[in-house]
């Protein structure tokens, strides 16, 4: 089957039947919803951009498997080409969205997968690879995205899987048929699940042997009977049934996160790629959050791209635009983004070959690519507030702004430079808003904190991929020291 267009993946989404709750209710139309649109549009982006011929080298690739053109969301990594266009790919989509387009979770779940059962294999004689490349070449064929699940709830911190009070606080199996599996548990902040055709699930840690029956890795469609989401709430996401793009700042996309529960589901065994080797859980969380602490130095940039820009159209609307502090905000704001980027770039640039002979990124680079993310786009955050100025938290609605008595007076007073209409300076500002506090705050401020792992989690693989030791031994070659 050829690449789907935007129009067809809507259209394919419509058709799975997901049982998706939000506010307590049952969402019977979800492709419609208003809340849940912006966010089903911005993985459309990734079909729509690569059906454009502009695009269509970075957005798409030859799978090596099947030799037909495929959407590189899909794609197995073949060299560091392939890892760097993938970066480059993320900051496209984000720049053309504004917010998180979903779609990479299961990309990096693929690649992390694909390493990693070729190795469990090779110990244990076990038919994972196959299994894994049998559903990747089905949903390359069709087009599909896929989600990855991978963060439990956890419940008790200080306690492995096993010794829960409440077992299933870790996703697990609970009954082992000679056809297949049955699981329980739950997935927490599933980005893009409710956009998706099928997910990835992978452990969340590593694990000791007692924990047999958490680690489990498989693949389901989302209309499996059992598995449900309920939608997470986002600030501002009301903002969304009032019937004003203006005052939602980006109306057309945004990113939504789930709780998805697994109430006794029933997988087969051929979509399963892990079961009870616990040793490899923690090598598959490592690859999979490698390779997603990589994507944050392409999606983040895209997005910071936008935040910039909104910035610098801001302060023109004020007339501030040639003040020396405001060029050299926007300055720190791009060498800061730009800096997220050049590790995007260095931990692909520095991959190699795994045993499988797919690409891997270099592990301690992306780690610190993700660490820089915890930490950089607060500040082109804080710098993008000081240049709006307070009024992209205090500006009137647009049915003030439309209102025939009041609507004179916001124009009036809320005016910058003469050149520039009032409704698009506050409109810039809502853009601001959106991406700062407000329903994309999710995907550019507290995801860049938390998402592919918390910044402690960077830190831990920091300290082990380091090479501590040798900087010392260079030290001491340097200062004569014998010991
Ligand atoms: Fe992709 Fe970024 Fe969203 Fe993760 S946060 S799914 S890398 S856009
Ligand atoms: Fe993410």
């Amino acid at each position: 089957m050829a690449l789907m267009t935007g129009e067809e993946y809507i259209e394919s989404i419509r058709k799975i039947n997901m049982e998706i709750y939000m506010f307590g209710e049952k969402v019977e139309n979800p492709v419609d919803n208003p809340i849940l649109r912006p966010s089903l549009n911005s993985v459309r982006m990734t079909y729509d951009l690569a059906q454009d011929p502009e695009h269509q080298d970075l957005m798409t690739v030859i799978s090596p498997f099947t030799g037909n053109r495929i959407n590189r969301f899909m794609h197995i990594h073949q060299s560091t080409e392939d890892l760097k266009n993938k970066v480059k790919m993320q900051r496209l989509c984000g720049q053309k969205t504004a917010a998180c387009f979903q779609r990479c979770v299961g990309m990096d779940a693929f690649n992390a997968e694909y390493s990693t059962t070729y190795e469990i294999d090779k110990k244990y004689g076990t038919n994972y690879h196959d299994n894994l490349k049998k559903f990747m070449i089905y949903c390359q064929e069709n087009d599909l995205t896929v989600d990855g699940a991978m963060t439990d709830p956890k419940g008790d911190r200080s306690k492995a899987p096993h010794a829960q009070e409440d077992p299933d606080l870790y996703l697990r199996v609970v009954e082992r048929r000679p056809d297949g599996i049955v699981v329980r548990g739950a997935k927490a902040h599933q980005t893009g699940i409710c956009n998706s055709h099928e997910v990835i699930v992978m452990p969340t840690i590593s694990m000791g042997p007692d924990d047999k029956d958490y680690a489990v890795s498989f693949a389901v469609p989302l209309d499996t009977e059992g598995l449900f989401m309920i939608i997470g709430r986002q600030s501002c996401d009301t903002r969304k049934l009032e019937g004003s793009s203006m005052d939602v700042g980006n109306s057309e996309f945004g990113g939504v996160e789930a709780l998805v529960i697994f109430d006794d589901v029933f997988v087969p065994n051929d979509r399963i790629f892990l079961n009870g080797e616990t040793e490899y859980a923690g090598m598959l969380v490592e690859r999979f959050a490698g390779f997603h602490r990589q994507s944050y130095g392409g999606c983040k940039v895209g997005v910071g791209d936008v935040l910039i820009g909104a910035a610098a159209v801001a302060a023109e609307y004020n007339g501030a635009q040639k003040a020396s502090h405001i060029k050299d905000k926007l300055i720190e704001m791009m060498h800061l983004n730009e800096t997220l980027y050049c590790c995007g770039i260095a931990c692909s640039s520095e991959g190699h070959a795994t045993e499988s002979g797919s690409y891997i990124i270099d592990l301690l680079l992306a780690n610190v690519c993700k660490q820089n993310v915890t930490r950089f786009p607060y500040e082109i955050a804080r710098l993008a507030e000081d240049i709006a100025g307070g009024l992209m938290v205090t500006a009137p609605s647009e049915k003030d702004l439309r209102d025939p008595k009041l609507g004179k007076y916001v124009e009036k007073y809320l005016k910058g430079v003469d050149c520039v209409s009032t409704e698009n300076r506050l409109r810039i500002l809502r853009l601001i808003e959106n991406l700062t506090l407000g329903t994309a705050a999710v995907g550019y401020r507290t995801e860049s904190m938390h998402g592919a792992g918390s910044p402690q989690a960077q830190r831990i693989m920091i300290q082990r991929q380091g090479n501590l030791e040798y900087k010392k031994q260079l030290a001491k070659a340097i200062a004569h020291i014998e010991e």
